[in-house]
């Protein structure tokens, strides 16, 4: 075993080598002191448990792109079985560290291993770099600029970082010098796991539709931003959230993972904008981006940010529990094709439209199941490819009006939504087989198919396809009487917690 020390970077939201200044600050200082540079990355042992298999294959691709690039530079990754509190301080100790550097990261989960990391660290004197670069902008001077306090609207947002410079991006591509080049090159013992090694039947998931990486990523960021004119005219609410192929980027997974900087995103961004006409936020790509910084914020600045209770921007609204319409939902089978198409396109996927996320999001909760956001939330965690902390807990208290947005009574139609870009059922018929033979005339509604119809289509509602698990033209009613009686408890309960002057 050497006995020169090392320098550690810790992977975590950040699996790239372009605009990774916490790298850099790594392979600056090994080169420096003459230390060897070891970038980390950990994997719980029983991950295949806790994240769905596009998830996970997403990831596993992303760390062989990650560890290929970072051989590149005479480096390697150095994959670790294991919980970061539990094997790092052990590691540290092993390769003499004398210095770690890290990406700054909000997500509680990811925080509680930094707490325990930052105390051995400073009982060894380990110097430790942290920095800001999931985000554009430093969320927690964002906060601070707001006296602490969260922005509630994106206006405001928007006009705490108007004038805020954004730094310029980064390029790792200079090859580390023989003195501080990772060591153990060859050693197996470090490579990234296969699927198969973590246990995971590869052959249970569809095909790889969004391969994982940094390569990919800017592969398909490049793509995007060579489209000039379709940057420039884009507005969200435009965009199709049925249709067979993305109407967005579908850059979110590389962001989520750090595949992709969201500051080259936004520099990208501006100069295609640059001296012609395009759209703004909230509608335009930029906007989009503004979206996420938002969420960002807010999650930074909020206690239990991913809960209702004890969360002081959320609602408190009395969810009922239903496991047998929660499963339903989850699993594409609410009788309800669109939202059935959606869901079982997610879970194929890993991927869906921000307004197909909308429609079966308000179905869960407040439009038409009455089902707690955060057993949405958790679904949406396992399935998607993006998912994202702050955004994922976000997006769903926006959609199930407990925060952010409070017109309740503007409801998703599951039937008519859908209509408004794909009147064939086109989408529908994709996702859902078992209705692909029934006439568009019904494809929305096939409960109202005379049974000559459906038998002609090979399908009949209560065998083939379920039936209706509610009537939405009725319970969306009855669900914003309920709606209303929650904000008027709330109202309530906050005037008689305000001092009275
Ligand atoms: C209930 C619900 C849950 C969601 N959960 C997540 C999540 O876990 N992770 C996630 O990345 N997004 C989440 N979103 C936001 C949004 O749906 C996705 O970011 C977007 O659909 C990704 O597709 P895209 O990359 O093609 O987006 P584009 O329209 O191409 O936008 C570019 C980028 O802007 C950001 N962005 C766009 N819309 C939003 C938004 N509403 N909020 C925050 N950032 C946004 C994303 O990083 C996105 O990649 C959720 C939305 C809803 C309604």
């Amino acid at each position: 075993m050497s006995k020169i020390p090392s320098v550690i970077h810790w992977f975590r939201l950040d699996l790239r080598l372009h605009d990774n200044l916490a790298l850099r600050n790594a392979i600056n200082e090994a080169e420096n002191r003459q230390h060897f540079l070891r970038p980390l990355y950990f994997i719980e042992e029983d991950i295949k448990n806790k994240i769905g298999g596009n998830r996970l294959r997403f990831l596993i691709q992303s760390l062989q792109d990650l560890d290929s690039n970072l051989r590149k530079i005479n480096s390697r990754l150095f994959i670790i079985k294991g919980n970061a509190s539990k094997k790092l301080p052990e590691l540290l100790e092993k390769w003499h560290v004398k210095y770690l550097s890290v990406q700054v990261d909000i997500d509680p989960e990811v925080l509680q291993h930094e707490e325990v990391i930052d105390k051995v660290c400073e009982e060894k004197d380990i110097f430790v770099v942290k920095r800001v670069q999931h985000t554009v902008y430093d969320v927690h001077n964002v906060l601070k600029k707001n006296n602490g306090a969260i922005p509630l609207t994106y206006q405001k947002f928007l006009s705490l970082v108007k004038d805020n410079p954004v730094r310029d991006t980064i390029e790792i591509t200079k090859k580390l010098s023989d003195c501080c080049k990772s060591p153990d090159f060859d050693l197996k013992e470090y490579d990234v796991p296969t699927l198969a090694d973590l246990g995971f039947d590869e052959s249970t998931l569809g095909e790889t539709k969004y391969p994982g990486g940094e390569t990919e990523a800017i592969k398909r960021l490049n793509f995007y931003m060579a489209k000039k004119q379709w940057v420039c005219k884009f507005e969200k609410p435009n965009s199709s959230p049925n249709s067979i192929e993305p109407s967005t980027t579908v850059l979110s997974p590389y962001l989520s993972h750090g595949c992709l900087s969201s500051k080259l995103f936004y520099h990208k961004l501006k100069e295609v904008e640059n001296g012609v006409p395009h759209t703004d936020p909230p509608v335009s790509l930029l906007g989009q981006l503004m979206w996420r910084e938002f969420y960002y914020t807010a999650g930074a600045g909020t206690e239990n940010f991913d809960k209702m209770v004890g969360n002081k921007v959320c609602t408190q609204i009395p969810w009922e529990k239903n496991d047998i319409h929660l499963k339903a939902w989850a699993e594409g089978m609410t009788g309800y094709p669109f939202v059935d198409a959606i869901m079982r396109q997610l879970k194929q996927e890993g991927w869906i439209h921000h307004l197909a996320r909308h429609m079966v999001a308000c179905f869960l909760t407040r439009g038409d199941l009455w089902i707690s956001w955060e057993e949405g939330a958790k679904v949406f965690e396992s399935y998607l490819l993006d998912y994202d902390w702050s955004l994922n807990a976000g997006n769903w208290m926006w959609l199930s009006a407990s925060a952010f947005f409070y017109k309740y009574f503007r409801v998703y139609s599951p039937i008519a939504f859908g209509k408004k870009t794909d009147k064939e059922g086109l989408y529908i018929k994709k996702y859902v087989p078992e209705l692909a033979k029934y006439p568009s005339e019904y494809i929305y509604e096939p409960w109202k198919a005379p049974q000559s119809v459906q038998r002609a289509a090979g399908c009949i509602v209560g065998e083939g396809y379920p039936k209706r698990i509610v009537e939405h033209d009725k319970i969306h009613k009855e669900n914003m009487q309920k709606m209303s009686q929650a904000y008027k408890v709330n109202k309530e309960k906050k005037s008689l917690k305000r001092p009275r002057s």
